[in-house]
């Protein structure tokens, strides 16, 4: 067994790392003058509002148009950019459910070309392009394939709330193209409170955001596959949910108040994903501004203690 060199006091969590060590944000710079700060690292949340000055314009079909910043007319773009979903299909596996043209409850296969929609204006669909390679980031993160070499040890500290808005945006964009199609089973409104938080114009309430299933393990694809999914209660579209590499990651637009759902555990915006391997030992931590549960999902095999 690895040797581990990351400590824990209390819920602190404490790593030997050298401030002027590159960042473990992935920016290159020396972490002392990036995400280092006097209260421990952060790293602050991409921006996702239209450059200044605001236009005043409310596109029509544009879902982020109540924020009246429309510009350059609607544009027929991917939930997921095409970069973003070669990237998660490269085993060819990716599965999407609850989209709107399948059956309730189908999970199909998805090429990459389907997930388009002609649901936000120009200006807005740019202000959100950055979303998609911090997705590929927090994917390669929590991957296993590059991370978990012999004698490896990897640290990795993403923004939480840029995952958020990435899941936001997928949620908007289903419930938005769902409205198109018309689908009666579920009220597919998109409450408008939710393109101003996606559009950086107001914060997540204290229960919305991200959640995390504390049972390594659960998967509804198999290893290496990806599931996207809307998740639905009460006859109305409340969050989002992505499954990748046993991980269940879930966007929660009303809140797990029990910090449970379908009879598992959930931690609401952890700290860290820890998993400490036979020889290999890495970290995923999050950095969160707003409330947050933190504490350490822990991966260590059952056997290392
Ligand atoms: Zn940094
Ligand atoms: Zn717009």
């Amino acid at each position: 067994m690895l040797e581990p060199k990351r400590r824990q006091d209390g819920d602190r969590v404490i790593l030997p790392l050298n401030p002027q060590s590159k960042c473990p944000c992935g920016s290159g710079k020396a972490a002392i003058g990036c995400c280092v700060t006097e209260r421990g690292f952060r790293k602050p949340p991409e921006v996702t509002s239209p450059p200044p000055p605001v236009t005043g314009i409310g596109q029509p079909g544009c879902y982020a148009a109540s924020t009246l910043n429309c510009g350059g007319g609607l544009s027929r773009e991917h939930y997921l950019s095409k970069a973003l979903l070669e990237y998660l299909n490269m085993n060819g596996d990716l599965k999407v459910g609850g989209m709107p043209w399948l059956d309730a409850g189908a999970l199909r296969p998805v090429a990459p070309n389907a997930l388009a929609a002609r649901v936000l204006c120009r200006r807005h669909n740019e202000a959100l392009s950055r979303l998609d390679s911090i997705a590929v980031k927090f994917f390669r993160a929590l991957g296993h394939i590059e991370h978990t070499r012999p004698q490896k040890r990897t640290c990795f500290l993403r923004c939480g709330h840029d995952l958020e808005r990435w899941l936001l945006k997928l949620l908007c964009g289903v419930t938005a193209s769902m409205d198109m199609i018309g689908d009666a089973s579920v009220d597919s409104s998109l409450p408008g409170s939710w393109p101003s938080i996606l559009f950086g114009t107001s914060d997540f309430d204290s229960m919305q955001g991200l959640y995390m299933c504390i049972e390594k393990g659960y998967s509804s694809t198999k290893p290496g596959g990806v599931c996207i999914q809307p998740i639905t209660g009460r006859g109305r579209i409340t969050g989002m949910g992505c499954w990748f590499d046993g991980f269940e990651v879930v966007l929660s637009m009303y809140g797990l108040r029990d910090r449970r759902l379908d009879g598992r555990g959930f931690a609401y915006r952890p700290l860290e994903i820890y998993e400490l391997g036979e020889d290999y030992e890495r970290s995923v931590f999050f950095s969160w501004d707003g409330p947050a549960d933190l504490g350490t999902i822990s991966l260590t095999p059952k056997r290392a203690s």
